[in-house]
């Protein structure tokens, strides 16, 4: 056995009838894949939950279904030159991760962060092919981006890098191809400028990237749909408690927009957000993070681009922890909203110990493969993120119709269909997660995600 099975193995706590055949399936993935962890990471937890029912369906086995879903259809790799504000010319490396096409086109949002590597893009790209199968829309799954690190760079850089890195992407993506749109480091700034770029090269103003502003096509309520949609999530899990968010404590990690649309959503619902953080450490406000001080961090992170730390020194009553997390902060709701692996088992059985009882996940996979356990075992409602934070792409989604119908949909129409969605996530989560009283979440909302893709893979035979 590889010391990375051995690792994933005894972090993850399997399926006793399937855990030899799971342990089998992730041994060839991962001779395959060197070095992509969080890739491995993505994908025992996905084949974890569904290998009971490949291994009941022959014909999943026989078309090779898993085999074949964890192979992207393709991978694009490209050399991004761009020259700063100094006249220094710089080398960046950009990815475009094609996952999965058997149910529409590929769809999933671009990161700029220095750390994005191939094993990275692949995870997120896998898990966009679940969720986007959860939305219940038509849209396959990718994910791309690149090293690039937007921090400390003009908006002058950051356009010509955008630019540099439009003018290979362009070849790859179209409104019937592949539809990126914004992930951690690419906002409406970038959005805007890769799409300008895209116009430049090829003369058409197609429904290309979501996220868009929208005077130029982007849709009413898309930089809020996954904060609000993770919220909506956590009401109807609370719901089958009998249970709101209204008047709960809740930690929200990140600040960027995640985190600032939770937030918000949380104070519309009466709940009291009392955390926020970034890369450099985390806030902790005991009077509530209320509109007004909701408002200073958006500008704080969307127009000044600052710390977090920023804020106890505006608002004295908060305190500023530098390289900490929010989960020692007692809560009974926790919206992990920054990074992936952010939340370890030790935070997960701190969070419980403290007496929360419901996180949903606006992030990528932010709780590691030992927290995700903790929760299982505790019995607490616990939304993986491919469920929970769905509501973005959905409503991406929707800004493809729109662009495709030339509509334009109202701010109350497009937050319904929001909420509607999130629902009927929850209830597939339900049907296929149930376990006894209580709802396996992440089960649920792998094998829901699993099955119609798997489906139309069969129908369209062996591509
Ligand atoms: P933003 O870039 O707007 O914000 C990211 C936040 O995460 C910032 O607060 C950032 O802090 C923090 N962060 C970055 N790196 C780390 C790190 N290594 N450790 C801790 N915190 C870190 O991104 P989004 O809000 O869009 O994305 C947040 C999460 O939500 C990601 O996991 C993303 O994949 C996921 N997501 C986003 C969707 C969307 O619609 N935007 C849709 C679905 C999921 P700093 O400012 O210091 O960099």
């Amino acid at each position: 056995m590889t010391p990375a099975l051995t690792q994933l193995e005894s972090r993850m706590a399997s399926n006793g009838g399937t855990a030899t055949a799971v342990r089998d399936f992730m041994e060839k993935v991962i001779a395959r894949t060197h070095g992509e962890l969080e890739f491995h990471q993505a994908v025992w937890e996905v084949v974890d939950s569904v290998m009971p029912v490949v291994e009941s369906t022959p014909a999943y086995r026989q078309a090779k279904i898993l085999e074949r879903i964890v192979e992207p259809e393709r991978v694009v790799m490209f050399r991004v030159t761009w020259v700063d504000d100094g006249g220094e010319v710089h080398v960046n490396r950009g990815y475009r991760v094609q996952m999965n096409s058997a149910i529409g086109p590929y769809k999933g949002g671009l990161r700029f962060h220095p750390n994005v590597n191939i094993g990275m893009l692949k995870f997120l790209a896998f898990e966009q092919v679940f969720k986007n199968s959860l939305t219940t829309l038509y849209m396959g799954g990718a994910k791309g981006g690149s090293d690039f690190d937007p921090k400390g760079k003009s908006d002058n850089e950051v356009m010509r890098f955008c630019q540099a890195f439009m003018t290979e992407l362009y070849r790859h993506i179209g409104p019937d191809v592949d539809v990126p749109a914004g992930d951690v480091g690419v906002g409406g700034r970038e959005i805007g400028y890769l799409f300008g770029q895209y116009k430049k090269l090829t003369g058409r103003f197609h429904g290309v990237l979501t996220g868009k502003g929208t005077n130029y096509g982007g849709s009413l309520i898309r930089p809020e749909a996954t904060g609000y949609g993770s919220v909506y999530f956590a009401q109807e899990m609370l719901a089958t408690r009998g249970e709101s968010v209204e008047g709960k404590v809740a930690t929200v990690s990140g600040s960027g927009n995640v985190a600032q649309y939770t937030v918000e959503k949380l104070l519309q619902l009466g709940a009291k957000p009392v955390t926020l953080s970034d890369s450099a450490g985390m806030i902790h406000d005991p009077d509530g993070i209320d509109r007004e001080k909701l408002a200073w961090v958006m500008q704080l992170k969307n127009v000044r681009r600052g710390r977090i730390g920023e804020y106890a020194k505006q608002f004295p009553g908060a305190e500023y922890l530098p390289g900490r997390r929010p989960w020692d902060v007692p809560c009974q709701l926790a919206f992990p909203s920054a990074f992936q692996n952010e939340l370890d088992a030790e935070d997960a059985r701190t969070l419980v110990k403290n007496g929360c009882y419901c996180v949903s996940e606006g992030a990528n996979m932010p709780t590691t493969l030992e927290g995700i356990n903790v929760f299982l075992d505790a019995g607490i409602l616990y939304g993986p993120g491919k469920a929970a934070n769905a509501g973005g792409v959905a409503v991406s989604g929707l800004e493809m119709s729109q662009n495709a119908g030339c509509l334009r949909r109202s701010s109350q129409d497009v937050d319904q269909q929001l909420q509607v969605i999130m629902r009927s996530i929850h209830e597939n989560c339900v049907r296929y997660g149930q376990n006894g009283k209580a709802v396996n979440y992440v089960k649920g909302a792998n094998i829901a995600g699993f099955v119609k893709v798997a489906d139309a893979m069969l129908q369209q035979g062996v591509v």
